[in-house]
């Protein structure tokens, strides 16, 4: 029989295939509009959790993060970590009273573009919405996991969509799956340099997702390579060159188009049909296509 205190599920990475950066607001955050997409490389996040305001007087929260060293060294196991600032952030909300033992064991890295640590947060507050009995509706979680961090409500949804505002403005849009190749590099990059350095240099202006999200839509990976872009790309390089030779060797090892991910410095290369690539440390991965059929929401207990 199945525990219905305990749940795991998939927290999927995302990668951008669009990123325009608006500018930089009053509060410090930047307008962006982004085209973000949860792909098949996924962190994986077990949850034992029960809330009863009537039974517990206090609320217990724990993580353990686990998986290649690689992976976990520089993801911090305190209150910081944003799967606990996720649960945090949905027991204030909800008065839930009770405990919740986490356990996320790392795939994605970190600190690389990817959303590793907010695609954490989502799946958090996804199983524990359920686990703890909250109710919550869609919009209820996105307005907690905005706060949690930025890609947080693009991740909740579980598909393709585009962020618009600091992320929080949420769009489902109906694209097809493609598949990429993903380069981890073997270095981070916090996405606050990336967006001061675009600070430094960028300028506002371009055109909006509406070309890019309909030839993603048709299945069209010639037409998406062309269109698809990233205000942070060229900042990030200038502050780190050695990502222009990783986006090279991509494009050599046969993609139609090498691009880094958010704010870098993964680079994602997007595959042709019947490409395949070898290229050292890198992965195939596939993006979420038209059914959403991974949406969160009903764990696999
Ligand atoms: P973006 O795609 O927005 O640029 P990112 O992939 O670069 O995001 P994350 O992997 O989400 O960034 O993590 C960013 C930082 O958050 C890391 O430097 C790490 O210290 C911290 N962090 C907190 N919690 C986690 C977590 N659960 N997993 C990974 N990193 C975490």
């Amino acid at each position: 029989m199945t525990d219905p205190r305990t749940a795991e599920v998939d927290a999927r990475a995302k990668i951008n295939l669009f990123l325009r950066v608006l500018g930089r607001r009053d509060d410090g955050y930047h307008d962006v509009e982004t085209l973000a997409v949860p792909i098949s490389l996924a962190d994986r996040v077990r949850v034992h959790a029960h809330s009863d305001p009537t039974q517990f007087r206090t609320l217990a929260l724990e993580l353990e993060v686990v998986g290649d060293p690689a992976l976990t060294a520089g993801v911090p196991v305190d209150d910081t970590n944003l799967a606990l600032r996720a649960a945090a952030a949905l027991a204030d909300r909800t008065r839930a009273r009770g405990f919740a033992e986490i356990t996320v064991e790392k795939r994605v890295p970190s600190a690389a573009g990817m959303g590793g640590g907010s695609a954490d947060a989502a799946a958090v507050l996804r199983v524990l919405n359920e686990l703890w009995g909250c109710h919550l509706s869609d919009a209820e979680l996105r307005d907690v996991g905005a706060d949690v961090g930025a890609d947080v409500p693009a991740l909740l949804d579980g598909g393709p969509v585009v962020a618009r505002g600091r992320g929080e403005a949420v769009e489902p849009v109906d694209v097809a799956a493609f598949r990429w190749v993903v380069l981890p590099l073997g270095f981070t990059v916090a996405t606050r340099d990336a967006y001061d350095w675009w600070d430094e240099e960028g300028v506002a202006g371009g055109r909006g997702a509406d070309s890019v999200v309909a030839a993603a839509a048709v299945g069209d990976a010639r037409a998406l390579a062309r269109l698809m872009s990233n205000d942070l790309e060229e900042p990030v390089i200038r502050h780190h060159p050695e990502i222009a030779d990783a986006r090279r060797r991509v494009l050599e090892a046969g993609a139609l188009r090498a691009m880094v991910t958010g704010s870098g410095p993964t680079v994602v290369g997007l595959l042709d049909d019947g490409t395949s690539v070898d290229l050292p440390g890198a992965s195939e991965v596939m993006s979420a296509g038209h059914s959403r059929s991974g949406r969160p929401g009903s764990p696999d207990r």
